[in-house]
Protein backbone atom coordinates (compact mmCIF):
# COMPACT_ATOMS: atom_id res chain seq x y z
CA UNK A 1 0.00 0.00 0.00
CA UNK A 2 1.11 3.35 -1.34
CA UNK A 3 1.34 5.73 2.09
CA UNK A 4 1.90 9.78 2.56
CA UNK A 5 5.33 10.35 3.82
CA UNK A 6 3.24 12.25 6.83
CA UNK A 7 2.26 8.61 8.00
CA UNK A 8 5.40 7.32 7.54
CA UNK A 9 6.64 9.53 10.26
CA UNK A 10 3.90 7.88 12.38
CA UNK A 11 3.73 4.74 11.67
CA UNK A 12 6.91 3.68 9.67
CA UNK A 13 9.64 1.13 10.66
CA UNK A 14 7.33 -0.77 13.33
CA UNK A 15 4.74 -2.70 12.85
CA UNK A 16 3.09 -4.05 16.56
CA UNK A 17 1.44 -7.79 16.42
CA UNK A 18 -1.07 -9.05 17.88
CA UNK A 19 -1.15 -7.34 21.91
CA UNK A 20 2.26 -5.91 21.33
CA UNK A 21 3.62 -2.80 22.67
CA UNK A 22 1.55 -0.19 20.16
CA UNK A 23 4.92 2.36 20.72
CA UNK A 24 8.58 1.39 19.29
CA UNK A 25 9.68 -0.97 22.81
CA UNK A 26 12.76 0.14 24.13
CA UNK A 27 14.85 -3.11 23.97
CA UNK A 28 17.41 -1.57 26.67
CA UNK A 29 19.84 -4.95 26.93
CA UNK A 30 23.40 -5.23 25.70
CA UNK A 31 23.36 -8.53 25.19
CA UNK A 32 20.96 -11.21 23.54
CA UNK A 33 20.01 -15.01 24.62
CA UNK A 34 20.06 -17.79 22.40
CA UNK A 35 19.59 -21.37 23.01
CA UNK A 36 22.30 -23.43 21.12
CA UNK A 37 25.86 -22.44 20.12
CA UNK A 38 25.06 -23.21 16.34
CA UNK A 39 22.68 -20.27 16.39
CA UNK A 40 24.57 -18.04 17.97
CA UNK A 41 27.55 -18.65 15.26
CA UNK A 42 24.81 -18.76 12.44
CA UNK A 43 24.42 -14.77 12.87
CA UNK A 44 28.58 -14.26 13.46
CA UNK A 45 29.07 -15.62 9.81
CA UNK A 46 26.00 -13.27 8.55
CA UNK A 47 23.61 -16.45 7.67
CA UNK A 48 20.64 -15.37 9.41
CA UNK A 49 19.51 -11.80 11.25
CA UNK A 50 19.28 -11.90 14.79
CA UNK A 51 21.02 -9.57 17.19
CA UNK A 52 23.55 -10.32 19.56
CA UNK A 53 25.88 -7.48 20.47
CA UNK A 54 24.00 -3.71 21.33
CA UNK A 55 27.47 -2.36 19.99
CA UNK A 56 26.57 -3.41 16.75
CA UNK A 57 22.95 -3.52 16.36
CA UNK A 58 19.90 -2.79 18.77
CA UNK A 59 16.15 -3.80 17.86
CA UNK A 60 15.10 -0.25 18.79
CA UNK A 61 17.25 1.45 16.67
CA UNK A 62 16.64 -1.11 13.86
CA UNK A 63 12.58 0.17 14.09
CA UNK A 64 13.78 4.07 13.80
CA UNK A 65 16.51 3.46 11.35
CA UNK A 66 13.44 1.33 9.73
CA UNK A 67 11.28 4.14 9.57
CA UNK A 68 14.05 6.80 8.32
CA UNK A 69 14.51 4.47 5.35
CA UNK A 70 11.18 4.39 4.53
CA UNK A 71 11.21 8.49 5.20
CA UNK A 72 14.00 8.67 2.61
CA UNK A 73 12.99 6.32 0.35
CA UNK A 74 16.09 3.89 0.87
CA UNK A 75 16.34 0.22 1.44
CA UNK A 76 18.87 0.09 3.83
CA UNK A 77 19.92 2.62 7.03
CA UNK A 78 21.56 2.64 10.45
CA UNK A 79 21.75 4.88 13.37
CA UNK A 80 24.91 6.14 14.93
CA UNK A 81 25.49 7.89 18.12
CA UNK A 82 25.54 11.50 16.53
CA UNK A 83 25.66 13.20 13.04
CA UNK A 84 29.58 13.46 13.34
CA UNK A 85 29.29 9.90 13.19
CA UNK A 86 27.40 9.33 10.35
CA UNK A 87 29.54 11.64 8.41
CA UNK A 88 32.59 9.49 9.29
CA UNK A 89 31.32 6.52 8.58
CA UNK A 90 29.47 7.24 5.38
CA UNK A 91 32.72 8.35 3.58
CA UNK A 92 34.69 6.08 5.45
CA UNK A 93 33.14 2.82 4.47
CA UNK A 94 34.22 3.82 1.11
CA UNK A 95 37.58 5.30 1.17
CA UNK A 96 40.63 4.50 3.42
CA UNK A 97 44.14 5.72 3.49
CA UNK A 98 45.76 6.94 -0.23
CA UNK A 99 41.95 7.49 -1.39
CA UNK A 100 40.80 10.80 -1.97
CA UNK A 101 36.92 12.55 -1.69
CA UNK A 102 35.48 15.24 -3.63
CA UNK A 103 33.65 17.80 -1.48
CA UNK A 104 30.92 20.91 -1.40
CA UNK A 105 33.27 23.45 0.29
CA UNK A 106 30.06 25.02 2.08
CA UNK A 107 29.15 22.08 5.07
CA UNK A 108 28.90 22.65 8.58
CA UNK A 109 32.29 23.28 10.25
CA UNK A 110 32.81 19.92 12.25
CA UNK A 111 32.48 18.26 8.85
CA UNK A 112 34.64 20.33 7.18
CA UNK A 113 37.13 19.81 10.33
CA UNK A 114 36.69 15.82 10.17
CA UNK A 115 37.43 15.59 6.37
CA UNK A 116 40.38 18.46 6.11
CA UNK A 117 42.19 17.83 9.91
CA UNK A 118 41.02 14.39 11.11
CA UNK A 119 40.28 11.89 7.64
CA UNK A 120 43.17 13.60 6.49
CA UNK A 121 45.54 12.52 9.04
CA UNK A 122 43.71 8.71 8.42
CA UNK A 123 45.54 9.13 4.77
CA UNK A 124 42.36 10.68 2.93
CA UNK A 125 42.92 13.50 0.98
CA UNK A 126 39.50 16.05 0.20
CA UNK A 127 39.18 18.35 -2.43
CA UNK A 128 36.63 20.91 -1.40
CA UNK A 129 35.08 22.96 -4.46
CA UNK A 130 32.23 25.40 -4.54
CA UNK A 131 28.74 24.66 -4.78
CA UNK A 132 28.40 26.76 -7.71
CA UNK A 133 31.68 26.05 -9.31
CA UNK A 134 31.77 25.54 -13.35
CA UNK A 135 31.14 21.80 -14.44
CA UNK A 136 35.08 21.99 -15.86
CA UNK A 137 35.59 22.85 -12.47
CA UNK A 138 33.54 20.01 -11.04
CA UNK A 139 35.22 17.66 -13.17
CA UNK A 140 38.13 18.49 -12.58
CA UNK A 141 38.66 17.79 -9.10
CA UNK A 142 38.15 14.26 -9.85
CA UNK A 143 41.34 11.92 -9.63
CA UNK A 144 41.55 8.09 -10.43
CA UNK A 145 41.45 7.29 -6.60
CA UNK A 146 38.36 9.30 -5.79
CA UNK A 147 35.96 7.27 -3.81
CA UNK A 148 32.89 9.93 -3.06
CA UNK A 149 31.25 13.15 -3.25
CA UNK A 150 30.13 14.82 -0.57
CA UNK A 151 27.63 17.72 0.18
CA UNK A 152 24.74 18.99 2.00
CA UNK A 153 21.09 19.77 0.79
CA UNK A 154 21.06 23.10 2.96
CA UNK A 155 24.88 24.15 3.83
CA UNK A 156 25.00 25.28 7.30
CA UNK A 157 26.01 28.04 8.12
CA UNK A 158 26.08 29.54 4.86
CA UNK A 159 22.35 28.11 4.03
CA UNK A 160 23.58 27.38 0.38
CA UNK A 161 21.03 24.78 -1.51
CA UNK A 162 23.22 22.24 -3.02
CA UNK A 163 22.19 21.61 -6.93
CA UNK A 164 21.99 17.80 -6.53
CA UNK A 165 21.44 16.46 -9.27
CA UNK A 166 24.18 18.08 -10.98
CA UNK A 167 27.02 16.62 -8.38
CA UNK A 168 24.92 12.96 -8.75
CA UNK A 169 25.57 13.28 -12.48
CA UNK A 170 29.69 14.51 -12.05
CA UNK A 171 29.84 11.44 -9.35
CA UNK A 172 28.57 8.96 -11.74
CA UNK A 173 30.60 9.91 -14.61
CA UNK A 174 33.46 9.05 -12.33
CA UNK A 175 31.66 6.24 -10.91
CA UNK A 176 31.42 7.46 -7.41
CA UNK A 177 28.45 7.50 -5.37
CA UNK A 178 27.32 10.87 -4.24
CA UNK A 179 26.59 11.15 -0.48
CA UNK A 180 24.43 13.93 1.16
CA UNK A 181 23.75 15.29 4.30
CA UNK A 182 20.18 16.00 4.48
CA UNK A 183 20.20 17.26 7.98
CA UNK A 184 18.92 20.57 7.18
CA UNK A 185 16.01 19.71 4.90
CA UNK A 186 14.69 16.51 6.38
CA UNK A 187 12.95 14.00 3.99
CA UNK A 188 9.88 16.41 4.24
CA UNK A 189 11.27 18.95 2.38
CA UNK A 190 13.45 16.99 0.13
CA UNK A 191 14.28 13.74 -0.56
CA UNK A 192 17.74 13.42 -2.27
CA UNK A 193 17.73 9.80 -3.82
CA UNK A 194 15.19 11.11 -6.03
CA UNK A 195 17.70 13.66 -7.44
CA UNK A 196 20.25 10.89 -7.95
CA UNK A 197 21.97 11.04 -4.67
CA UNK A 198 23.09 7.45 -3.26
CA UNK A 199 24.04 7.92 0.76
CA UNK A 200 21.80 9.97 3.01
CA UNK A 201 23.00 11.13 6.15
CA UNK A 202 21.52 13.19 9.04
CA UNK A 203 22.30 14.84 12.13
CA UNK A 204 19.26 13.04 13.96
CA UNK A 205 19.84 15.98 16.65
CA UNK A 206 18.07 18.52 14.92
CA UNK A 207 14.93 18.74 13.26
CA UNK A 208 14.34 14.75 13.49
CA UNK A 209 14.57 14.73 17.53
CA UNK A 210 13.63 18.28 17.30
CA UNK A 211 13.62 19.13 20.81
CA UNK A 212 16.56 19.25 22.27
CA UNK A 213 16.93 16.06 23.85
CA UNK A 214 18.94 13.71 22.32
CA UNK A 215 22.41 13.51 19.50
CA UNK A 216 22.23 11.11 17.27
CA UNK A 217 22.66 10.23 13.50
CA UNK A 218 21.21 8.22 10.70
CA UNK A 219 23.36 6.84 7.26
CA UNK A 220 20.55 5.85 4.65
CA UNK A 221 21.04 3.75 1.40
CA UNK A 222 19.22 4.50 -1.54
CA UNK A 223 20.06 0.84 -2.77
CA UNK A 224 20.81 2.30 -6.30
CA UNK A 225 24.47 2.13 -6.70
CA UNK A 226 26.00 -0.38 -8.85
CA UNK A 227 29.00 -1.49 -6.33
CA UNK A 228 30.11 -4.57 -8.37
CA UNK A 229 30.17 -2.43 -11.80
CA UNK A 230 32.98 -0.22 -9.91
CA UNK A 231 34.35 -3.60 -8.12
CA UNK A 232 38.26 -1.89 -8.48
CA UNK A 233 37.30 1.12 -6.77
CA UNK A 234 35.01 -0.31 -3.72
CA UNK A 235 37.74 -3.64 -2.72
CA UNK A 236 35.76 -3.14 0.88
CA UNK A 237 32.50 -4.29 -0.59
CA UNK A 238 33.75 -6.37 -3.49
CA UNK A 239 36.19 -8.46 -2.49
CA UNK A 240 36.42 -10.93 0.76
CA UNK A 241 36.54 -9.47 3.88
CA UNK A 242 39.50 -11.20 6.04
CA UNK A 243 37.56 -10.39 9.46
CA UNK A 244 34.28 -11.30 8.12
CA UNK A 245 35.41 -14.53 7.54
CA UNK A 246 35.49 -13.88 3.41
CA UNK A 247 32.47 -12.67 3.10
CA UNK A 248 31.82 -10.28 0.19
CA UNK A 249 29.36 -7.47 0.86
CA UNK A 250 28.14 -6.77 -2.37
CA UNK A 251 27.65 -10.16 -3.44
CA UNK A 252 25.75 -11.36 -0.19
CA UNK A 253 23.40 -8.37 -0.09
CA UNK A 254 23.60 -6.92 -3.32
CA UNK A 255 23.21 -3.33 -4.10
CA UNK A 256 20.35 -2.81 -1.33
CA UNK A 257 22.23 -4.08 1.80
CA UNK A 258 26.02 -4.22 0.92
CA UNK A 259 26.62 -0.84 2.18
CA UNK A 260 24.76 -0.91 5.63
CA UNK A 261 25.56 -4.57 6.57
CA UNK A 262 29.44 -3.75 6.19
CA UNK A 263 29.13 -0.37 7.87
CA UNK A 264 27.71 -2.16 10.95
CA UNK A 265 29.91 -5.66 10.80
CA UNK A 266 32.97 -3.75 10.60
CA UNK A 267 32.84 0.24 11.41
CA UNK A 268 29.74 -0.21 14.13
CA UNK A 269 32.21 -3.64 15.39
CA UNK A 270 35.59 -1.26 15.45
CA UNK A 271 34.02 1.78 16.15
CA UNK A 272 30.95 1.46 18.28
CA UNK A 273 29.53 4.47 17.76
CA UNK A 274 25.95 3.09 17.90
CA UNK A 275 23.15 5.49 19.53
CA UNK A 276 21.83 4.58 22.50
CA UNK A 277 18.06 2.64 22.60
CA UNK A 278 16.73 4.92 24.78
CA UNK A 279 17.82 8.06 22.17
CA UNK A 280 16.69 6.13 19.79
CA UNK A 281 13.30 5.95 21.25
CA UNK A 282 13.12 9.97 21.58
CA UNK A 283 14.28 9.99 18.38
CA UNK A 284 11.21 8.24 17.22
CA UNK A 285 8.86 10.42 19.33
CA UNK A 286 10.78 13.02 17.42
CA UNK A 287 9.99 11.64 13.68
CA UNK A 288 6.51 11.06 15.03
CA UNK A 289 5.37 14.90 14.74
CA UNK A 290 8.19 16.13 11.80
CA UNK A 291 6.14 16.65 9.05
CA UNK A 292 3.73 18.79 11.28
CA UNK A 293 6.79 20.69 12.79
CA UNK A 294 8.76 21.14 9.59
CA UNK A 295 5.78 22.60 8.11
CA UNK A 296 4.82 24.82 10.94
CA UNK A 297 8.59 25.81 11.24
CA UNK A 298 8.82 26.45 7.50
CA UNK A 299 5.40 28.95 7.24
CA UNK A 300 6.88 30.57 10.39
CA UNK A 301 10.51 31.32 9.45
CA UNK A 302 9.57 32.49 6.09
CA UNK A 303 7.05 34.97 7.21
CA UNK A 304 10.20 35.70 10.65
CA UNK A 305 12.48 36.17 7.09
CA UNK A 306 10.26 38.78 5.99
CA UNK A 307 9.62 40.76 8.66
CA UNK A 308 13.77 41.42 8.87
CA UNK A 309 13.95 41.62 5.09
CA UNK A 310 11.58 44.67 5.54
CA UNK A 311 13.20 46.09 8.69
CA UNK A 312 15.21 49.28 8.04
CA UNK A 313 18.21 48.31 10.58
CA UNK A 314 18.71 44.85 8.89
CA UNK A 315 21.57 45.31 6.77
CA UNK A 316 20.87 41.60 4.50
CA UNK A 317 19.42 38.62 5.07
CA UNK A 318 19.83 35.00 3.51
CA UNK A 319 17.00 32.91 3.10
CA UNK A 320 16.03 30.58 0.38
CA UNK A 321 12.68 30.78 0.28
CA UNK A 322 12.70 34.93 -0.43
CA UNK A 323 12.28 35.46 -3.98
CA UNK A 324 15.42 37.92 -3.95
CA UNK A 325 17.39 34.96 -2.62
CA UNK A 326 20.58 33.70 -4.60
CA UNK A 327 19.10 30.52 -3.52
CA UNK A 328 15.82 30.74 -4.81
CA UNK A 329 15.83 29.44 -8.10
CA UNK A 330 17.72 25.63 -6.75
CA UNK A 331 15.28 25.70 -3.84
CA UNK A 332 12.04 26.02 -5.61
CA UNK A 333 13.73 22.69 -7.30
CA UNK A 334 14.64 21.13 -4.68
CA UNK A 335 12.11 22.03 -1.66
CA UNK A 336 9.08 23.71 -3.51
CA UNK A 337 7.13 23.24 -0.52
CA UNK A 338 9.82 25.77 1.70
CA UNK A 339 12.65 25.86 3.48
CA UNK A 340 14.41 24.84 6.92
CA UNK A 341 13.83 27.29 9.78
CA UNK A 342 17.38 28.39 9.91
CA UNK A 343 18.23 32.22 7.90
CA UNK A 344 21.04 34.23 8.68
CA UNK A 345 21.32 38.29 8.87
CA UNK A 346 22.53 41.24 9.46
CA UNK A 347 22.36 44.55 11.37
CA UNK A 348 23.24 47.81 10.37
CA UNK A 349 25.81 48.15 13.65
CA UNK A 350 28.78 46.87 14.57
CA UNK A 351 29.69 43.75 16.66
CA UNK A 352 28.51 45.62 20.27
CA UNK A 353 25.03 46.50 18.36
CA UNK A 354 24.32 42.91 17.02
CA UNK A 355 25.53 41.94 21.13
CA UNK A 356 23.37 44.65 22.38
CA UNK A 357 20.17 43.30 20.42
CA UNK A 358 21.20 39.84 20.98
CA UNK A 359 21.35 40.94 25.15
CA UNK A 360 17.88 42.41 24.75
CA UNK A 361 16.03 39.16 23.27
CA UNK A 362 13.73 37.65 25.66
CA UNK A 363 12.05 34.78 24.15
CA UNK A 364 14.92 33.69 21.33
CA UNK A 365 17.76 31.99 23.50
CA UNK A 366 21.74 32.60 22.72
CA UNK A 367 22.32 29.24 21.68
CA UNK A 368 24.98 26.77 19.90
CA UNK A 369 22.47 24.95 18.42
CA UNK A 370 19.48 24.83 15.66
CA UNK A 371 16.25 23.20 14.08
CA UNK A 372 14.92 22.55 17.13
CA UNK A 373 11.63 23.95 18.60
CA UNK A 374 13.45 26.72 20.29
CA UNK A 375 14.43 29.81 18.64
CA UNK A 376 18.01 30.61 18.70
CA UNK A 377 20.32 32.34 18.05
CA UNK A 378 24.65 32.78 17.61
CA UNK A 379 26.82 35.47 16.56
CA UNK A 380 29.85 33.64 15.01
CA UNK A 381 31.64 36.77 15.21
CA UNK A 382 30.83 37.01 19.19
CA UNK A 383 30.54 33.41 20.00
CA UNK A 384 32.34 30.36 18.02
CA UNK A 385 34.75 32.31 16.12
CA UNK A 386 35.22 35.31 18.98
CA UNK A 387 39.39 35.29 18.60
CA UNK A 388 39.29 36.35 15.08
CA UNK A 389 39.53 39.71 13.90
CA UNK A 390 37.38 41.58 11.55
CA UNK A 391 39.66 40.65 8.78
CA UNK A 392 39.93 37.38 9.77
CA UNK A 393 36.54 36.72 9.95
CA UNK A 394 36.47 37.90 6.16
CA UNK A 395 38.75 35.44 5.40
CA UNK A 396 37.19 32.79 6.72
CA UNK A 397 33.97 33.81 4.49
CA UNK A 398 31.68 34.99 7.91
CA UNK A 399 30.54 38.62 7.64
CA UNK A 400 31.81 40.44 11.22
CA UNK A 401 27.89 41.04 11.22
CA UNK A 402 26.31 37.28 10.65
CA UNK A 403 23.64 36.59 13.37
CA UNK A 404 22.08 32.77 12.36
CA UNK A 405 18.83 32.29 13.85
CA UNK A 406 16.99 29.27 14.12
CA UNK A 407 12.90 29.24 14.16
CA UNK A 408 11.23 26.82 16.51
CA UNK A 409 7.93 26.39 17.44
CA UNK A 410 6.61 29.36 19.43
CA UNK A 411 3.68 31.83 17.63
CA UNK A 412 5.61 33.64 14.49
CA UNK A 413 4.27 37.20 15.57
CA UNK A 414 5.70 36.62 19.38
CA UNK A 415 9.03 35.68 17.85
CA UNK A 416 8.85 38.77 15.84
CA UNK A 417 7.82 40.73 18.28
CA UNK A 418 11.05 40.03 20.26
CA UNK A 419 13.15 40.45 17.36
CA UNK A 420 11.45 43.96 16.93
CA UNK A 421 11.63 44.94 20.33
CA UNK A 422 15.53 43.68 20.73
CA UNK A 423 16.20 45.67 17.83
CA UNK A 424 14.55 49.52 18.88
CA UNK A 425 15.86 48.73 22.50
CA UNK A 426 19.33 48.28 21.04
CA UNK A 427 19.27 51.78 18.99
N1 LIG B 1 25.61 17.96 9.75
C1 LIG B 1 25.07 19.17 9.93
C2 LIG B 1 24.44 19.89 8.76
C3 LIG B 1 25.10 19.79 11.18
O1 LIG B 1 24.55 21.00 11.35
C4 LIG B 1 25.72 19.10 12.27
C5 LIG B 1 25.78 19.71 13.60
O2 LIG B 1 25.46 20.85 13.82
C6 LIG B 1 26.28 17.84 12.01
C7 LIG B 1 26.20 17.29 10.76
C8 LIG B 1 26.94 17.07 13.14
O3 LIG B 1 25.92 16.50 13.91
P1 LIG B 1 26.06 16.16 15.47
O4 LIG B 1 26.20 17.44 16.21
O5 LIG B 1 24.78 15.40 15.75
O6 LIG B 1 27.27 15.29 15.62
Amino acid sequence: MDRHIDTTCVQGGYTPGNGEPRQIPIIQSTTFKYDTSEDMGKLFDLEASGYFYTRLQNPTNDYVAAKIAQLEGGTAAMLTSSGQAASFFSVFNLAGAGDHVVSSSTIYGGTYNLFAVTMKRMGIDFTFVPPDCSDEELHAAFRPNTKAVFGETIANPALIVLDIERFAKAAHAHGVPLIIDNTFATPINCRPFEWGADIVIHSTTKYMDGHGAGVGGCIVDSGCFDWMSHADKFPGLCSPDESYHGITYAEKFGNAGAFITKATAQLMRDFGSIQSPQNAFYLNLGLQTLHVRVDYIRKSAKKVAEFLASHPKVAWINYSDLPTDPEHALQQKYLPDGSCGVMAFGLKGDRAFANKFMDNLKLITIETHVADCYSCILHPASHTHRQLTDEQLKEAGIPHDLMRLSIGLEDTDDIINDIRQAIESAC
